[in-house]
This record gives C-alpha cells, sequence and structure tokens, in this order.
C-alpha cells in the first residue's frame, strides 16, 4: 500500500446513518487503548517539528505569482524515498488540504540532548531544498501562511475554475481544483461539512480600512447573503484549511506527565500565535488581522442553526459554543481543574461509559466533549472494526477536532508513547525563524517540567487571549491575562481544598494579571521573570556545548527581539510591504503585481540573497557570537 492509498469515501447521508456506530464504536476503542497504555512508563523525551508549505509558480513576464497544483505530482516522488527505507530518509512527506501544499517532518523525532537544537534549522533547510529539486523553472516553495491572491481570479497554476453549483465547494472563488486530489479525504471533508452544516461555510474577517478602501469592498453580498460587505467574505474550507502552520510534537514519559505538558502549554498558546503571527493577506485583501486562527475555526463550522444557537435545538441534541477547530475547552491535569471554568458540553451517557471503566473525571469529559461530534469523514472498508486493536473509529473523531492543543494517546503496536501536539503557530518565511519558534517552545517545556512551574489560568481568560492574540499588531498592542506568580506550586498545597473554595481562588484575580507579549517573554521588572530569562536560569544549570550556547542564544534574541517589537513579525511586515508598495492604491487590495513582488521579497529573504534586519535582526545565515549575552545569573526564586 502506497502511503497515499485511498479507499472509498462515503457520502454525507451514509455518514451521517453511522455517526453513532462511530461515535459508540470509537469511545470503546479508546477505553481499550487506555486500559492497555494508561501504565506505559519510561519513554523518553522526543520531539518533532511539522512544517506546510506552499508551492507557488511565478512568471516573471507576466509579473504574477500563482500557487502551484503540483503538490500531487512532487509528494509522489518525495515520498519513493520514505517507502524504500522508512527508518533512513531525514524527512516525510505527507499532503495537506490545498492541491498547492505539501507537509514536512524531521525523518526521526530528535531527543532530549540540548545539541539537538544544532540541526533542527539544517533539517528544515534540507527539506526545502528536496522540494527544490523537483520543482520547474518559475517555481518555489514557501513557507507563507496565506496565500494572499487565494480565491482571486486566475490564483492557480494551471487554472481551475469555481463551481458554485457543483461539487464538493461550491464556493464562488475557491474551485474543488485547489483541493488535493490525491487523497479523497480533503474533498470529502469539505463536502461534508457543508451538508451537515446545511450552508456553506461562511468566513467573514474585518477589512483593514485605508484611505480609498472602498465599503462594500466587492459585490460578495449581492451574490451571497451570508457576506458581510465591509468583511473580506470567504464561503470555502480552502480559505482556512489552505493555510500553513508550524506544529510541534512532543512525547512525554507518562500519562500524567503529557496532561501536564498539555495543561500548561495551553496558556502558551495565545501567546505564541500573537508572536508568529504572519497573515494579514486573504482574497487579495489586506485585513484588519493578523492571523489564520478564526479564519481556519469557520471554514470548518459544521455545527447546525440549532447548534450554533440560531434557532432552538430540534434535532440536534447541543448547543455547541465552537467550532471543531478552535482552541481547548478543559484542562487534563489535576492542577488545572479548578481552572476548567467554561461549563463543557457533552454526552452524559458517554461520560458515564468512560467512568464506568475507570477512565477519571478529567479525562472521561475531555473524551466525551470531543465525541460531540459526528464523523464528517467515513470510509466505507473502515465501517466494521476490531474494536480491541484498532483505533480508527476513535480517530476520525479525535482528528478532527482541530484544538490549540491535541492529547494522543500512543498508536496501537508502535514504541510511540502519549503525547502532545501544539498548534498554534503561524508559519514563517525562514527557516531560521522556525528552528527559533520550535527551540523556544522545546525550551519552554523544558522549564516548565523541571521547574515545575505553572502557568495555569482559568480557560475562559485562555479564550479571550485567543481573541486578543488575532488583532493587528497584538504583539505590541495587547494585553493577555497570564499568571502572576508562575512558581506557585498548586497541587500539593490546594489539593485538600473544597472544590468550591478552590474554583473561587483559581477565578480570582489574583492569580493571573494583564501582561504584554514583552513582559511575558523578556520579563518585567521585579514582577514576572519572563520565560527568556527563566529557560537561561535552566540553562545555566545545563552543560551547554558552545556551539549550542550559540545556536540557543541566537534564537532566543530573535525570539526576545520579536516580542519586545524590535523587530517586525512577519504579519507587520507583510503589511507594511503591501501598504508601501509603490503600486498600492489605499484601497486595501493585493494586486496581481504586488502580490508577485511580496512573494519574490519572500524567496528571496528565504534563501538569504535578500537581507531583512527589520524582520530577522541581523543575517541569520552566518552564525557569529555578536549579541549573544553570557548564560544570565540566576532568577530570584529559582
Ligand atoms: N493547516 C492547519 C493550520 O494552519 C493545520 C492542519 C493540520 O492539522 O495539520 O493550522
Ligand atoms: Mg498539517
Amino acid at each position: 500500500m502506497g502511503l497515499l492509498s485511498v479507499g472509498q469515501p462515503m457520502t454525507w447521508e451514509e455518514t451521517k446513518k453511522l455517526s453513532q456506530h462511530v461515535r459508540e464504536h470509537g469511545i470503546i476503542q479508546f477505553i481499550n487503548l487506555y486500559k492497555r497504555l494508561k501504565d506505559r512508563q519510561g519513554d523518553v523525551l522526543k520531539w518533532g517539528d511539522e512544517i506546510e508549505y506552499i508551492l507557488v509558480t511565478f512568471d516573471d513576464k507576466e509579473r504574477t505569482a500563482k500557487v502551484c497544483l503540483r503538490a500531487h505530482e512532487i509528494l509522489s516522488t518525495l515520498q519513493i524515498k520514505e517507502e524504500a527505507d522508512p527508518e533512513g530518509v531525514k524527512s516525510l512527506w505527507r499532503p495537506e488540504y490545498g492541491a498547492y501544499m505539501v507537509e514536512g517532518t524531521p525523518g526521526q523525532p530528535y531527543g532530549g540532548m540540548l545539541a539537538h537544537f544544532n540541526i533542527v534549522e539544517a533539517n528544515m533547510r534540507y527539506r526545502r531544498e528536496e522540494v527544490e529539486e523537483l520543482l520547474k523553472d518559475g517555481e518555489a516553495i514557501l513557507s507563507i501562511t496565506s496565500f494572499p491572491r487565494l480565491g482571486c481570479e486566475n490564483f492557480s497554476h494551471p487554472p481551475v475554475k469555481a463551481t458554485p453549483h457543483s461539487g464538493a465547494t461550491r464556493s464562488l472563488f475557491f474551485p474543488d481544483g485547489a483541493i488535493f486530489p490525491g487523497h479523497p479525504r480533503f474533498a470529502t471533508l469539505s463536502r461534508n461539512i457543508r451538508e451537515r452544516r446545511g450552508e456553506k461555510v461562511a468566513i467573514n474577517i474585518p477589512i483593514y480600512r485605508d484611505e480609498r478602501t472602498p465599503i462594500p469592498i466587492d459585490d460578495s453580498h449581492k451574490k451571497d447573503k451570508a457576506a458581510r460587505p465591509d468583511h473580506i467574505y470567504m464561503d470555502a474550507m480552502g480559505f482556512g484549511m489552505g493555510c500553513c502552520c508550524l506544529q510541534l510534537t512532543f512525547q512525554a514519559c507518562n500519562i500524567n506527565e503529557a496532561r501536564t505538558l498539555y495543561d500548561q502549554l495551553t496558556p502558551l498558546a495565545p501567546i505564541m500565535l500573537a508572536l508568529t503571527a504572519a497573515s494579514p493577506l486573504h482574497r487579495g485583501f489586506v485585513a484588519d488581522i493578523d492571523c489564520r486562527w478564526n479564519i481556519i475555526a469557520s471554514s470548518v463550522d459544521d455545527r447546525t442553526d440549532e447548534e450554533r444557537g440560531l434557532r432552538p435545538l430540534q434535532s440536534n441534541r447541543f448547543v455547541i459554543n465552537k467550532s471543531r477547530f478552535d482552541s481547548i475547552d478543559s484542562y487534563l491535569s489535576p492542577e488545572g481543574d479548578k481552572f476548567n471554568d467554561v461549563p463543557l458540553i457533552y454526552d452524559e451517557k458517554v461520560y458515564k461509559k468512560l467512568r464506568d471503566h475507570d477512565i477519571d473525571h478529567l479525562l472521561a469529559q475531555h473524551i466525551a466533549h470531543l465525541f460531540i461530534r459526528d464523523s464528517i469523514s467515513l470510509f466505507s472498508e473502515k465501517v466494521h472494526q476490531n474494536d480491541e486493536q484498532d483505533t480508527d473509529h476513535f480517530e476520525n473523531i479525535q482528528s478532527t477536532n482541530w484544538q490549540t492543543l491535541r492529547f494522543k494517546p500512543p498508536p496501537p503496536n508502535s514504541t510511540i508513547g502519549w503525547r502532545v501536539e501544539f498548534r498554534p503557530c503561524e508559519i514563517q518565511i525562514t527557516d531560521f525563524e522556525n528552528a527559533a519558534i520550535v527551540c523556544f517552545v522545546v525550551l519552554v517545556t523544558r522549564v516548565i517540567l523541571s521547574f515545575k512551574l505553572n502557568f495555569l489560568i482559568p480557560i475562559s481568560k485562555v479564550d479571550e487571549n485567543m481573541k486578543k492574540a488575532q488583532k493587528r499588531n497584538a504583539v505590541l498592542a495587547e494585553h493577555f491575562w497570564f499568571r502572576r506568580d508562575v512558581s506557585m506550586q498548586t497541587a500539593a498545597t490546594q489539593s485538600s481544598e473544597p472544590q468550591e473554595a478552590a474554583a473561587a481562588s483559581a477565578a480570582s484575580t489574583d492569580v493571573y494579571t494583564p501582561m504584554t507579549v514583552n513582559e511575558i517573554i523578556n520579563g518585567k521588572n521585579g514582577e514576572f521573570p519572563g520565560l527568556i530569562p527563566l529557560i537561561n536560569n535552566y540553562l545555566s544549570g545545563m552543560d551547554v556545548d558552545a556551539d549550542t550556547h550559540c545556536t540557543i542564544q541566537r534564537y532566543l534574541k530573535f525570539i526576545s527581539r520579536r516580542a519586545s517589537g524590535e523587530i517586525l513579525t512577519t504579519a507587520t511586515w507583510i503589511r507594511q510591504f503591501v501598504t508601501g508598495h509603490p503600486n498600492y492604491e489605499q484601497d486595501s487590495r493585493v494586486t496581481d503585481e504586488i502580490n508577485y513582488d511580496l512573494l519574490k521579497t519572500i524567496k528571496g529573504i528565504q534563501s538569504g540573497e535578500i537581507p531583512c534586519p527589520e524582520l530577522l535582526g541581523y543575517n541569520p545565515v552566518s552564525k557569529t557570537t555578536e549579541d549573544i549575552p553570557p548564560v544570565i545569573a540566576k532568577v530570584a526564586g529559582h
């Protein structure tokens, strides 16, 4: 079986009839796997990154840049090496939603050694070069979060037309031909989400209002009543899932450490989203937001009117407050319990079944909550399974709950342990930036576990932060709720506290305080140590060789500068490029020509041919000791 081997997707009507079947067996499968694996111990720290890329075709005569629909062809070649030698390859390649997207990961996970930070960037460069070797003249592989003119007239090469009245998507703008054709999953998801919802998805994001921005911005509102005239309107899964991100996966030593990581990384998700913001352009317009997050959330929002609370419940079971793609709704560790202040929706019977099989309250409610969703993609040969061995029905629901964090049980019959996936970050232009973000987040996890830090704040505050994180220039302009005292050990002291008192003290504003990203990352005089000083403190107790020290400090310096505003976020840089372009007409439009110049410049920055100190700080290609501080002294309290 090839890596892209296909199955027979079922229609939405068939899938719908089997939704209860999938849920029931998915829960049994989870119970079985939990029994098998809950006591699994002694796995070691491993981690890896995932990068999604967009393939672009430049036409230097016409001065256009289009998405290149050759991902399927290129992936088939990329995967030959893996099929021949799965253990030996340096990279693994997977399809993504777009016919113009590829996703690459390192061939093997990295381990606990700090020296592994020295190879992260090199591996990213290797992956890029591996694809570049397969490209034709004029083609490029770019790590950009959103393609600026996705869904505009002639945005792809070869051109494909949108089909508003037929096919999976039925978009005014996004053609089915831009969906990855090599596996039916993607088109099936698009169709079933639309059919389950009862109408097309509707994505409206605020336009960046410039001097000559026309309102209405176009005539979308005449064609679709869901379109808001002063918003950028998009009506297809591809506008969201056709965006790219940077993800990290961590293997924990056991299930409890995985729960701790899941919880502790949760408050960091909005902070990292703001810091990595990279997508201010959509469907040929400049938006007034900097991130992809809500766009993807709306792009896969399969909730019916009833579930969205627009009509009284009749044929559906729950009013659900979020899309399948959004930030997590509950913590999983005992320390997190009292910060679970958002009522969780789940089926009592499912919850009870999990509890009857000795699954604790926190995990049971998490799984039961994920299982309020229907399967939206089912393959006929997967319907009947051996619940003792298979986990497909569980994975079916789990993998279509796209949240800021994902709690991942070990796959059947593998050497892989309990894992946590960190999913909020947007992708950056250069391998240097992406490597810096990866190493920073990995170091934060080391610090959390070594110093037993506690970042927890109420889930409702994390939700508020997620909204703020996407605003224009959030990294400098917003204050985020963040925990005042991260060294506070709550588990031991408060476990004897009665539930209500514990919840009250968690909700108390003593626990959290508004902070800027700069204060969170770099510290606030006398009040908050800052994540980078905490990392440096951690490193000072480690034996770090000179090379690794140099690598890490280069990355931390970069993160520090992004947080302080000394250098620009990708989103701000892109916005400034467009609004500063000589042909920009102050009308919030990204014309073909601006798009071409922007993407050419991005290509040059990514290869190092165009220096961009306002984005990167200094030439990241040459690794020097310049600007690198000595490991700083211990932070008070640790
Ligand atoms: N491309 C999606 C994003 O930007 C993630 C898809 C996935 O789960 O791999 O968040
Ligand atoms: Mg992906």
